[in-house]
């Protein structure tokens, strides 16, 4: 059956997978956003299917539609960017959750949160279930985002609670794949551009630390999974369990992309968490989701990307 879906930040990397995936299954798909880090080219493809439109919108006003189901997705994800304006970050997660989730209330939509593994922060627990409460500097560099988000989680499960309002919280591990911008900032894309220019890879402290990369098909997979769910509201961690070090990131990109590139030392920045891995165990119980892209593979994809636009 077609429904009526909104998707906030639908021009981001994200958003542009899950427009397609959501049109592909015959919905009509409006996106907001207000290009902040998201770009029109990532919906150029998809601006004359029927049913598509695409809005500027910044999800810190109020927005008025009628519609079946909400993903808000709508916030910088990569730390230079959200650190940027970090106030305007913080006003992105809180008052867009407010407003999605009053829009939601209004309509009887259905509302799914595209939370982040950051609400663990630099997390005591390894790897991370979604029963543990995290570890947050409130007052650092990565607040803006880490607490933005932890706020917005606590607002989608008090509307439900209060207001019987039909939401979904997923925290997401990093993801990556074809779309992310040359200048995103996160490690996957840096170290792939770097590579692909002959430049030498930055890998910020030891690179020591680890994260969990999750290729972007297997996440919207999840996301459209956990919007279908029946009594089922999360929070669910949505990553990729293989975890890898920095360096062993930067070892395959090179090999994989036959640069000639070194790597080079910067300073790690505050905060950065050292260590990263979902416990995927609650999707897989309620979802029967599990990601099925192995890095080298998601890799590959990512690259033959990245080729094509440079
Ligand atoms: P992205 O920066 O590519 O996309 C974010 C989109 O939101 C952009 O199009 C941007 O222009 C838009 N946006 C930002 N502020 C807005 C505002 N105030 N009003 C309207 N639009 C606004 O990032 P992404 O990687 O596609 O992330 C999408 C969502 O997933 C974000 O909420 C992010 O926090 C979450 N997430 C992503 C990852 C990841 O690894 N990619 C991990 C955890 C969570
Ligand atoms: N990182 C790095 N080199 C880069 C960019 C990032 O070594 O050019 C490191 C960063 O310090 C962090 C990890 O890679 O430890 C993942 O960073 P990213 O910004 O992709 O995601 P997040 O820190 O939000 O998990």
């Amino acid at each position: 059956m077609s429904k009526r879906i909104l998707v906030t930040g639908g021009a981001g990397f994200i958003g542009s997978h899950l427009c397609e995936r959501l049109l592909d299954e015959g919905h009509e798909v409006t996106s907001i956003d207000n290009y902040f880090t998201g770009s029109r080219k990532n919906l150029l493809h998809l601006m004359d299917r029927p049913g598509f439109q695409a809005l500027v919108h910044d999800v810190t006003e109020p927005f008025s539609a009628e519609v079946d189901e909400i993903y808000n997705l709508a916030c910088p994800a990569s730390p230079p960017h959200y650190q940027l304006d970090p106030i305007h970050t913080v006003k992105t997660s809180v008052l867009g959750a407010l407003n999605m989730l009053a829009l939601a209330k209004r309509c009887h939509a259905r509302i799914l949160q595209a939370s982040t593994s950051e609400v663990y922060g630099d997390p005591a627990v390894h790897p991370q279930p979604e029963s543990y409460w995290g570890n947050v500097n409130p007052a650092g560099p990565r607040s803006c985002y880490d607490e933005g988000k932890r706020c917005a989680e606590t607002l989608f499960m008090d509307y439900h609670r209060t207001m019987g309002v039909d939401v979904r919280v997923i925290r997401i591990f990093n993801t990556y794949g074809p779309r992310m911008t040359l200048n995103d900032g996160r490690v996957v894309s840096n170290f792939i551009v770097q590579a692909l220019k002959g430049e030498d890879l930055t890998i910020y402290g030891t690179g020591r630390q680890t994260r969990s990369f999750q290729y972007v098909d297997d996440l919207v997979e999840g996301m459209v999974r956990m919007m279908a769910a029946e009594n089922f509201h999360g929070p669910v961690n949505l990553g990729n369990p293989g975890e890898f070090t920095m360096l062993e990131l930067a070892e395959k990109v090179i090999e994989m992309t036959g640069a000639s590139s070194k790597t080079v030392f910067r300073p790690l920045p505050q905060d950065d968490p050292v260590q990263r891995k979902p416990d995927i165990r609650l999707a897989y119980e309620k979802l029967g989701w599990q990601p099925s892209v192995p890095l080298e593979q998601g890799l590959e994809k990512t690259i033959a990307y990245f080729r094509s636009i440079l």
